[in-house]
């Protein structure tokens, strides 16, 4: 046993595995777990782009190769957090075009993950699934989405992103039902923050808009996708921390939404990212990849069983992402 472990060991230091480390919230994620004095090891394709990872050892490999799955899971876990997917935002999961890379993926991830956590008798496994698993026809009018947990079924999401989404919620449970596995879901809804893909056609739509309004000119024009009518809620990374660790900590095992209920527009989402950056710019809707008319969290579920919601608001997190998304861009400009 090295000396760190043997450190550990005498302070119950626990040690914890982030699938997706090198991801937007698994790097926020490790840097949680670290200041929570745990030992932790990421996984990911690939390093994190914008920060020198926070933890105590990094393997970079592809997580849909099983033997690189058995060279991660090379000590017991305490706790193992399954964030790695092929995903990407609207742009990458609405067009048709990634479906089965998506889908066999982010499959063959999960399939090889469970294996091993059950082969290692990890302590207890997070799961983060989406809220693009809920039915695309409960999601029709923008002011009325119902997003409750049961009502995931009859299941009909729009994407097969939320189709894998789902078939995996499924497999973590049926591994909780036939091995014991100690399981926990959640169903994050649209996280954003700083530090997260700002740019390439991955990015999401808080990231997304601050970018554009942050690279126009004062009284310039922006493009959005489709009449911007279509309502959304926004996450800021750390409420979504807040909701894995609560979660982690519990005896219930979900699956649960994760996100917030402030809904609005998109057109909004604009108007609060302009006025965070104090200047006036022009909307011009174009013909774009969507997604559902309407989504937002329900919390009542959450707030049942942990006792706790998220409640930092929209406009806050956004503050904090675009100042982090204009100082990348003045670096990019150098
Ligand atoms: P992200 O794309 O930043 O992170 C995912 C990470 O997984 C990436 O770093 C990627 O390199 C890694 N990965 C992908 N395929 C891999 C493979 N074959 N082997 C090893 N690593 C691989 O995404 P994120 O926003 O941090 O999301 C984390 C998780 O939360 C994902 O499972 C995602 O589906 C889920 N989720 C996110 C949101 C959101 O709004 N960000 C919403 C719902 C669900």
């Amino acid at each position: 046993m090295n000396r760190e472990k043997t450190v550990a060991k005498k302070r119950k230091v626990k040690y914890a595995l982030v699938c997706g480390a090198g991801g937007f919230i698994g790097g926020h994620l490790v840097q949680r777990l670290k200041n929570e004095g745990f030992i932790v090891t990421g996984a990911d394709l690939k390093k994190h782009e914008f920060n020198k990872t926070a933890a105590d050892r990094f393997f970079v490999g592809n997580l849909t190769d099983p033997k690189f799955v058995n060279k991660v899971f090379d000590q017991k876990y305490d706790e193992v957090y399954q964030l790695a997917a092929d995903m990407g935002g609207a742009g990458y999961i609405f067009t048709g075009e990634n479906d089965s890379n998506i889908m066999t993926n982010s499959a063959l991830i999960n399939l090889n993950v469970l294996r091993k956590a059950v082969e290692t008798k990890v302590g207890k496994i997070f799961y983060s699934s989406s809220a693009c698993i809920y039915p695309e026809y409960n999601q029709l009018d923008p002011n009325n989405p119902k997003l409750s947990e049961e009502s995931a079924y009859p299941a009909a999401p729009d994407s097969e992103y939320g189709w894998e989404k789902l078939f995996s919620e499924r497999l973590f449970l049926a591994y909780h039902r036939n091995f014991g596995l100690e399981v926990r879901i959640a169903r994050f809804h649209n996280i954003f923050g700083p530090q997260g893909t700002w740019r390439g056609g991955r990015e999401k739509a808080p990231a997304a808009m601050c970018r554009k309004v942050a690279e126009s000119k004062e009284g310039g024009v922006i493009e959005i996708w489709g009449d911007g009518k279509q309502t959304r809620s926004f996450l800021y990374v750390d409420e979504c921390l807040e909701g894995v660790r609560r979660l982690m900590d519990s005896d219930f095992t979900g699956p649960v939404n994760i996100g917030s209920e402030e809904m609005v527009t998109i057109n909004e989402l604009a108007e609060l990212v302009m006025k965070i950056a104090n200047k006036k710019v022009k909307l011009k809707h174009i013909k774009g990849p969507l997604g559902v008319r309407g989504r937002t969290s329900d919390n009542k579920l959450i707030k049942k069983k942990l006792g706790w919601k998220p409640t930092t608001k929209l406009e806050d997190g956004l503050r904090e992402t675009y100042s982090w998304i204009s100082a990348q861009l003045e670096k990019a400009a150098k």
